[in-house]
């Protein structure tokens, strides 16, 4: 039976709640436990995979085809253990199916409340796959207080108190605010914070305290006795230069201890902490940099391309360099030549991304990165592009586009080289689908496998000849077309077991360029870099070389 640890947040959100957790897990995997995290989040969208990435930043997709919250792709960075669609839940899926169970009659006509029919749920989700982990690691999204979040804080109460001591702790991760006039950290909305938490019956066992100064122990121990936490279980956090350094410098702080020491395990295995120390001495001692363009559509928010920040910083741990990603609106080079503004990039990455607005610069990109030889990584939508391009300005096939422009128009204006599927097969299941399904059902989602062409820079970067990756897609590249393609250099280096999904495409004369129709960004890990953004940035250095 797993331990669980709770972490909850207070006084403003945004404090790094699922940074924290996260890295709770490396440290835990440190000292030879198994970790599984998972994310609880009080809103009532039923799931983020239709919640636009402006809001609420990336979608994460787990192999088993979920789209979930942003933080579970911390989890995996962290640790490297696979979330699972069962790793993330919110509450409008809780009260879906506390609904639907209603209308089978599941409940035999009883009234239903929050108060055991909606806790119930949320803790039978609690226990999914408890006996596969020493550590199940729960966040709450949101702050306590929050009305949506109140099913959820009395959930995890009743689920610590159901179980025998030491067998679930809480962690409360707040702010200390520092006011400049006074020159005082304070520490009464943590007191507060607390004060609401144990009003609900928890009783927080570790405070992670976030402050941009250092904490004096005069307050350490004022919060440790007004908050009736241990004093070694206030646990100063400071902000970062990488988040990457969380696990050391928590470790440093005392976190892991002062959680083993709430669950009252004894002697606590010696952490060995060597990789997170070769990953700290990589990033503070880069030889050199590379500038990398990154054409995208959702450049006004850092999150909205979450892991793919992250993933080149894995690349640039794999190759001792510091990688510079600027972030450039595709729509600039619907209106201006593109030369300017990329010239002097090592190389270039056109993310995913949905809807036609901004295709057309993406194209430009493609173009300048295929005509001028910069290293050029195109990533799903990135991928559509660059087919695009080569078939117009190459293939004779000058109004080649998707057909998911001509979908969102009403009217067909491109020869559709990339186009819309609607059956394949997955594994040895065949899946299909209807335009009646809902919106978010009609993807291609979660882990899939490619054949890897010998010789091709796939297989070279992979060092394999199959790979698995994940999707998250509508439309596909027409092999219909392969032959015109192929004759302009173009080598499908990665297809789908069945042949007919191209998976990876490159150019034969070109230094690095390659597109994928799946994204490789959800897989890096700094532990572990992603190979085909580690041969990436591996380009770019040797473009930068030539500069
Ligand atoms: N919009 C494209 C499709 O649905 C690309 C999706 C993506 O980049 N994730 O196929």
């Amino acid at each position: 039976m797993a331990r669980y640890v709770f972490i909850t947040g207070g006084v403003v959100s945004s404090l790094g709640k699922g940074l924290a957790s996260a890295a709770l897990g490396a440290l835990l995997q440190a000292r030879g436990f198994t970790v599984r995290l998972r994310k609880l989040d009080p809103y009532l969208n039923v799931d983020p995979g239709t919640m636009s990435p402006f809001e609420h930043g990336e979608v994460f997709v787990t192999d088993d085809g979920a789209e979930t919250d942003l933080d579970l792709g911390h989890y995996e960075r962290f640790t490297g253990v696979p979330a699972r669609a069962t790793d993330s839940i919110s509450a409008g899926r809780i009260y879906m199916n506390v609904l639907e169970k209603e209308r089978r009659g599941d409940y035999l006509g009883r009234t239903i409340q929050v108060i055991p029919h909606v806790t119930d749920e949320i803790k039978a989700f609690l226990r999914i796959g408890e006996d596969e982990t020493d550590f199940m690691l729960c966040e709450i999204g949101g702050t306590v207080g929050d009305i949506e979040g109140l099913p959820f804080f009395e959930a995890i109460r009743q689920f610590a108190h159901e179980r025998p001591r030491h067998a679930c702790i809480f962690v409360h991760v707040t702010l200390l605010p520092f006011i400049a006039a006074s020159g005082e950290l304070k520490t009464k909305p943590t007191q507060h914070s607390v004060k609401e938490l144990r009003a609900i019956g928890i009783a927080p066992d570790v405070l992670l305290c976030r402050s941009e100064h250092p904490i004096p122990d005069k307050e350490r121990e004022k919060i440790a006795l007004f908050c009736n936490v241990r004093p070694d279980a206030v646990i100063p956090a400071y902000d970062l230069t990488s988040i990457y350094a969380a696990p050391l410098a928590y470790h440093r702080a005392g976190f892991d201890r002062a959680v083993l020491d709430a669950f009252a395990i004894a002697p606590a295995p010696r952490p060995d902490l060597r990789r997170w120390e070769d990953v700290i001495d990589r990033l503070e001692h880069a030889e050199g940099e590379v500038r990398v363009a990154v054409v995208g559509k959702y450049t006004g928010l850092d999150d909205a391309y979450k892991s793919i920040a992250e993933a080149l910083t894995h690349g640039g741990i794999a190759n001792r360099v510091r990688v510079r990603a600027e972030w450039i609106d595709a729509e600039i080079f619907e209106r201006e030549d593109p030369a300017p503004w990329l010239e002097g990039f090592h190389a270039i990455l056109v993310p995913g991304g949905f809807g036609e607005r901004g295709t057309e610069g993406k194209i430009k990109a493609a173009a300048f990165a295929r005509l001028r030889a910069v290293p050029y990584l195109g990533i799903c939508l990135g991928m559509q592009m660059a087919v695009i391009e080569l078939a117009r300005d190459c293939a004779g096939l000058a109004d080649a586009g998707s057909e998911e422009f001509d979908v969102e128009a009403g009217r067909r204006r491109f020869t559709p080289v990339i186009y819309h599927l609607k059956e394949w097969v997955q594994g040895n299941r065949r899946v299909e689908r209807r335009p009646t399904d809902a919106k978010g059902g009609t993807m291609r989602l979660g882990a899939y496998s490619a054949l890897l062409a010998p010789g091709s820079r796939a297989a070279a970067a992979y060092g394999a000849g199959e790979v698995e990756e994940r999707h998250r897609h509508r439309y596909e590249v027409d092999i219909r077309y392969r032959d015109r393609l192929e004759a302009c250099g173009m080598v499908f280096s990665g297809m789908s077991p069945d042949g007919r999904l191209p998976e990876i495409v490159e150019l034969r004369d070109h230094p690095w360029f390659v597109g994928v129709q799946f994204h490789p960004e959800l897989k890096s890990k700094p532990l572990a870099p992603h190979p085909l953004f580690a041969a990436f940035v591996r380009a770019a250095v040797e473009a930068s070389r030539l500069v």
